[in-house]
């Protein structure tokens, strides 16, 4: 069997198993390494060759997002890992790095259960750091850090190891700071604080592709002197091939964010507005297949032979070609034409896409960005405006 089907027959599997799913984004300040970060895992996963993994730039799918080297639109990709013996299916929503896109950043969160904040080890915890965090928390999302370009403090700033940790634990105290300060009055989220000693820290070069943590520092027998000594005799290869940066991150995704079963009882009051004590509310919580189709769109995008693409997660239900589906906002329904699954950075259609996972869709002409498309009227999860004719306005 070639590999690409094995990969599909893979998600496929995990698609209708939602304890193996993880939904989550990696965000940060502009420049701080997300895109880099987002290529080693893909190339980690197999999903594109560890040789062009930092050149491919997968995320940045736009033209005009190369030319800029910034990350523009909110895109998908997906990848298989395997943790503690269990395959895990990872869906990693692309957050746009920069302040003017500030309401995709919040859309983006909205469909995930997770967020890894990246932190440049010699800028730490920066405005844009503050913000993506405040998003997350705001909707529910738990965070984990990995503070990113130690190779910088070792290589060029010469750092001894107490100057290094002392860096590196200012940062984890600074993000905590942050973390503290948004959660002190939700009280349906406990201690979200990160923590070296709990494994929800990671540290590294995606640059040079490796990274460690507590947990991995235990498995490889690894420690900080000898990353310092490999990394300055420039040995970067070796402790890529020791500790490899992809497979400390996706096994710090694998086990400590939420799968949507244990996420979606906490996030859906938190983040939808309707009616908590009705039988939507309930599939929704409880992500049932059997449901009514609840999808809430991040991303359209075009792919030159299928046209439009809404990307988003199916919160309740199962989505499946010709179901006639309502979509926020506007009168009637749309037709959904295929429905589908990342698989790396593209799209594959597959038969049906049950609740907790990201689906791709085709046929959705009326949505955008935002809308909730449902096969029953319902409140929307975002109160949005369509700008199109004829102008129709939801409050
Ligand atoms: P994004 O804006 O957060 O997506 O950041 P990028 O991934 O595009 O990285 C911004 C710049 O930092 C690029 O020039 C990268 O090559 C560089 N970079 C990313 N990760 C590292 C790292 O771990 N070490 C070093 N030295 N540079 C890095």
């Amino acid at each position: 069997m070639g590999r690409r089907k094995k990969i599909v027959e893979e998600c496929e599997t995990l698609m209708d198993n939602p304890e193996h799913i993880r939904n989550i984004a990696i965000a940060a300040h502009v420049d701080h390494g997300k895109t880099t970060l987002t290529d080693n895992l893909l190339a980690g996963a197999g999903m594109i060759s560890d040789e062009t993994a930092g050149e491919q730039l997968a995320m940045d799918t736009e033209e005009d997002e190369q030319e800029r080297g910034i990350t523009i639109d909110a895109a998908n990709v997906s990848m298989t890992h395997e943790y503690e013996g269990d395959n895990h299916l990872i869906n990693l929503i692309d957050t746009p790095g920069h302040v003017d896109f500030g309401g995709d950043v919040t859309r983006a969160m909205r469909a995930v259960d997770g967020a890894l904040v990246v932190v440049d080890a010699v800028e730490g915890a920066m405005p844009q750091t503050e913000t993506v965090l405040r998003q997350a928390l705001r909707e529910g999302v738990k965070p984990t850090l990995f503070i990113n370009k130690v190779d910088r403090l070792i290589s060029e700033l010469q750092e001894g190891p107490e100057e290094m940790q002392r860096r590196l634990l200012n940062v984890i105290d600074d993000v905590n700071e942050l973390i503290r300060g948004m959660t002190e009055e939700m009280d349906d989220i406990e201690d979200w604080t990160v923590s070296v000693e709990e494994g929800t820290v990671g540290f590294g070069s995606a640059l040079y592709k490796w990274g460690v943590s507590m947990p991995s520092m235990q498995r490889t027998g690894m420690d900080f002197a000898e990353i310092m000594e490999l990394e300055r005799a420039d040995e970067r290869q070796k402790l890529h091939e020791k500790t490899p940066l992809s497979d400390v991150v996706l096994d710090m995704v694998c086990e400590h964010f939420p799968n949507p079963i244990d996420a979606q009882p906490m996030r859906i009051p938190r983040i939808w507005r309707g009616d908590a004590d009705s039988e939507l509310a309930d599939t929704m919580r409880l992500v049932d297949e059997d449901g009514e189709v609840v999808l809430m769109v991040t991303d359209i995008g075009v792919d030159p032979h299928a046209g439009e693409i809404a990307a988003g997660r199916v919160f309740s239900g199962t989505l499946e070609k010709g179901q006639d589906l309502y979509v926020s906002g506007t009168v009637g329904t749309n037709r959904v034409q295929s429905v589908g699954i990342y698989m790396g950075g593209e799209r594959e259609e597959v038969d049906r896409v049950p609740a907790g996972n990201i689906a791709a869709v085709t046929g959705l002409k009326d949505a955008i960005a935002g809308s909730t498309v449902s096969s029953v009227e319902m409140t929307p999860f975002e109160s949005i405006e369509h700008i199109s004719e004829p102008v129709i306005t939801k409050s």
